[in-house]
């Protein structure tokens, strides 16, 4: 069974209006750059520039942070939990009100289908923020004394595999608990960042209870490094999360990292195939496998290897890869040239070192950054492929025999994010969640996640968790 045609079907962009090119904001308020420095943010679907943004110096992210500062001691530390949920709330509201938008915009920048950020993302942004609303005049019953008290100033950094969503993880329990903040988003996804600092002037939140200091690495290092900070907060790769944890080391900085991954999706033999199939698929070829929790290696159990390889092969050919704004694409763009390089070097290490390749047929754009859907079986766990966070469309398959078998070889990894487990005894899957070195272990589904729900991660996937009560505890002096 092929693919059955369909028409294109495109979300319209005329609902986003881009600026040419926006400032830092700072003190609620759109701001030049003290030096004038500026990038160019690009839709990784076709290359085209969609508008120049403002690189912050250390300067500005001084300006921020004493903007930060002063919004922390004159307001938001002074204003009563039931105030602060209202902004939230509003902050909440708009953000369903302008969700289109939002998701028109965000597929622009990041390349991730319109499905998913219409369905996916920006959902959550809104329930990150009414979840945490709730929180803000309770908090004394979050079983962190009877008078939690706010960090101060948050610094935070976030990537841009899902730049809003990130967002929303990071401002909504920082504003909740009363703290104020300064974010950097990443450099290929800073557009929705900016939109969102619109919504907060819609909100009438009070200047300086957020500022968003656009810019690269460099931003990011002066945030973390900045004296004026009380907290720090990453989402990113192990690598700068070392640097970062070096660095805020000899301060008092409270510090959360949430980094890589390289999840095990384990299926076992009495588990639903088709269903498993789908939760494969979902685990790594969401957002094109950007994702620090993807199930990234396969392990199934030998006696039914055949059957779930075949059954998955059937359904990738029939996933669509292409424009991102067109609703029945399943597979958008890679987010940037250097993340294209870094998958197809790996992709390629994979099959010298032995590995088996296989992707489906199918047509890549010419322009943009673009990678097929990828499934590498005969994987070792000696294989980098096997051992290293691709984060790409890249599947590795291992076999295992039995439970135990299959505990040893999921937590063989120096990562400890996630896990799946397929199987129909819930007896094994409670056997097999006490056994897994993992934050979070999804049972017959992947990928699912609730701002209720704690996720963060073991060993090198970082510390602290994000949200549920569990989050809240980042943001408290506690
Ligand atoms: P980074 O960790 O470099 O980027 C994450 C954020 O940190 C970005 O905003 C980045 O800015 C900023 N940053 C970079 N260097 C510093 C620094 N020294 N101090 C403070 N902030 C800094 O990830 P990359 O985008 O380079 O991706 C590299 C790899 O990391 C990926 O291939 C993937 O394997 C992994 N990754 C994992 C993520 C996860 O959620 N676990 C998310 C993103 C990437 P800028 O964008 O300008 O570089």
């Amino acid at each position: 069974m092929g693919k059955f045609e369909y028409a294109p079907a495109p979300e319209s962009r005329d609902i986003v209006s881009l600026r040419e090119s926006y400032g830092l904001f700072i003190g609620g308020e759109f701001t030049p750059g003290v030096d004038g420095r500026a990038f160019k943010t690009i839709s990784p679907a076709t290359e085209e520039v969609l508008a120049e943004v403002t690189e912050a110096g250390p300067a500005d992210v001084d300006r921020a942070v004493s903007a930060a500062r002063q919004a922390y001691e004159h307001t938001w530390s002074r204003l009563p939990g039931a105030e602060r949920a209202k902004y939230l709330f509003r902050i909440a509201r708009i953000v369903q009100e302008r969700a289109r938008e939002l998701a028109v915009l965000e597929s622009l920048d990041n390349g991730k289908p319109i499905r998913e950020s219409r369905d996916v993302d920006i959902p959550l942004v809104a329930a990150h923020f009414f979840y945490h609303a709730g929180w803000a005049d309770k908090l004394e019953y979050a079983g962190y004394g009877p008078v939690p008290r706010p960090l101060g100033v948050a610094g935070q950094v976030i990537p841009w595999n899902f730049p809003l969503l990130m967002l929303a993880w990071k401002i909504a329990p920082a504003l909740a608990c009363g703290n104020t903040v300064v974010l950097k988003p990443a450099e290929t996804t800073p557009l929705t960042a900016l939109a969102f600092a619109e919504i907060c002037q819609q909100a009438d939140l009070p200047p300086g209870v957020v500022n968003i200091v656009t810019g690269a690495g460099e931003t990011g290092r002066a945030l973390v490094t900045h004296p004026g900070i009380d907290k720090v907060a990453f989402t990113g790769s192990t690598e700068v999360g070392k640097e970062i944890a070096r660095a805020c080391a000899p301060s008092r900085k409270k510090l959360t990292l949430e980094l890589g991954g390289k999840a095990a999706n384990i299926v076992f033999e009495d588990a639903p195939v088709d269903q498993a199939v789908e939760g494969i698929v979902n685990g790594i070829f969401f957002n094109q496998g950007h994702v620090c929790c993807a199930g990234s290696r396969l392990l199934v159990q030998e006696s039914v290897y055949a059957e779930v390889l075949a059954a998955l092969r059937r359904r990738l050919e029939t996933l669509r890869l292409g424009d991102p704004l067109d609703k029945n694409t399943d597979v958008g763009a890679i987010n940037s040239a250097a993340q294209l390089a870094k998958i197809r070097e790996l992709s390629d290490v994979g099959e010298a070192e032995g590995a088996q390749r296989w992707s489906p047929p199918c047509e890549l754009p010419v322009k943009g950054f673009w990678f097929p859907p990828t499934v590498f079986t005969g994987v070792s766990q000696a294989h980098r492929i096997a051992r290293e966070e691709i984060f790409g469309p890249v599947l590795s398959v291992l076999t295992f025999r039995t439970p135990a078998e299959a505990v040893e070889k999921a937590n063989n990894t120096p990562y400890g994010l996630s896990a799946g487990v397929w199987t129909e005894k819930g007896s094994l899957i409670l056997w097999m969640a006490s056994r897994l070195r993992a934050g979070v272990v999804w049972a017959n589904t992947f990928n699912k996640f609730d701002p209720a729900s704690p996720f963060g991660g073991y060993k090198e996937s970082g510390y602290g968790r994000e949200g549920g009560r569990h989050g809240l505890e980042a943001y408290l002096d506690v």
